[in-house]
C-alpha cells in the first residue's frame, strides 16, 4: 500500500505544502502567499489535499516546519526549518554541501554533512537586507512584479551600485535613482548584487563548499542566483521546487516517522 505524507512549511511570508508518495514521489503541492498568523496555512493544506485527490485519512503522517510551525493544529509533529531545508536539499541534490536559503524575512546558510545531516549554520533574522522582504520593498518602489525582477535584470547593461545596506536607506537610494531617470533594469541588477553581497558574506563566514544549492522563494529569481555565483565564485544549483524545499523536507521526515 502506498504511504502518503504531508509536509507543511508555515513561513513568515508564504505557506507551502507538499504531499509525497512513499517518501520519494511528489503527489501534490500548494502555496498561499501569506504565512504565519494568517489563513494561509489552512488554505495551503486545503489546496494540497484538493490537488492530490486524497482524503485526510489517506495521509499517514503530517509534519510542520517554518517560523509559524507551532501555530497550526492537527499535525503529528514539528521540526525546525533548518533540519527540513537540509533534508529537502539533500533529496533534490545528493551532492549538496552548502545550502543558501533566502526566505521572506530571513536568510540562512547551512553546512550539510554526509547523509544530508545538518552540520552547522549561520543566519540573519535581524535585518530585512539580504532577504525576500528587501526585494519585495524594492519591487514595490520600482512598480514591477517580484516575478519580473529576473527578466528585467537580465536586460541591464550597466549595473547601479546600491551603497546602503539598510533597507530603508536603500529604498531612498532607489527612489533618488528613479528621480534621476536611471534605467530600472540597472537598478534591479544593483539590488540583486546587494542581496548577493549580504547573503554571500554570511556564507563566507562558515565556509562554502561545493555543491552549493539555493532554496527559498528568492531562489526562483535567477538574477539573484547569478549575482550569488559571482559573489561567492561557486556554481549555484536551484530546483523548481526551491520555495517548497522546507515543506519537502518536512514530508520526508514525516515519511521516516510513518515507517519507523
Ligand atoms: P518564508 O518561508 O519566509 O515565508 P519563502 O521562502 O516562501 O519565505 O520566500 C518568500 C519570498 O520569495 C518573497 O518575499 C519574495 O521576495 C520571493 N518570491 C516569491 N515568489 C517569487 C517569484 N516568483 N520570483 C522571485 N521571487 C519570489
Amino acid at each position: 500500500m502506498d504511504i502518503y505524507t504531508l509536509g507543511i512549511d508555515v513561513g513568515s511570508t508564504a505557506s507551502k505544502c507538499v504531499i509525497l508518495k512513499n517518501g520519494a514521489e511528489l503527489t501534490a503541492k500548494s502555496l498561499i502567499d501569506v504565512g504565519a498568523g494568517t489563513s494561509g496555512p489552512a488554505r495551503a493544506i486545503a489546496g494540497v489535499m484538493e490537488a492530490s485527490g486524497l482524503r485526510p485519512e489517506d495521509i499517514a503522517y503530517t509534519l510542520a516546519t517554518g517560523y509559524g510551525r507551532n501555530s497550526i493544529e492537527g499535525v503529528a509533529d514539528q521540526l525546525s526549518e533548518l533540519s527540513c531545508h537540509a533534508k529537502g536539499a539533500y533529496f533534490l541534490f545528493p551532492e549538496v554541501k552548502t545550502v543558501i536559503d533566502i526566505g521572506g524575512q530571513d536568510a540562512k546558510v547551512l553546512k550539510i554533512a554526509s547523509g544530508g545531516l545538518l552540520n552547522n549554520f549561520v543566519m540573519n533574522d535581524k535585518c530585512a537586507a539580504g532577504t525576500g522582504r528587501f526585494l519585495d520593498v524594492m519591487a514595490r518602489v520600482l512598480e514591477v512584479r517580484i516575478e519580473d525582477l529576473e527578466r528585467l535584470s537580465a536586460e541591464s547593461t550597466n549595473v547601479v551600485n546600491i551603497s546602503s545596506t539598510c533597507t530603508v536607506f536603500a529604498e531612498s537610494e532607489v527612489i533618488s535613482q528613479l528621480a534621476r531617470a536611471t534605467d530600472k533594469r540597472d537598478i534591479i541588477r544593483g539590488i540583486h548584487r546587494s542581496v548577493a553581497g549580504r547573503v554571500g558574506g554570511l556564507a563566507k563566514r562558515i565556509g562554502i563548499e561545493d555543491q552549493v544549492v539555493m532554496t527559498g522563494g528568492v531562489a526562483q529569481n535567477h538574477g539573484v542566483v547569478a549575482a550569488m555565483e559571482q559573489e561567492i565564485g561557486h556554481k549555484v544549483y536551484t530546483s523548481p521546487l526551491a520555495q517548497y524545499n522546507g515543506a519537502l523536507g518536512a514530508a520526508l521526515f514525516a515519511f521516516q516517522r510513518a515507517t519507523r
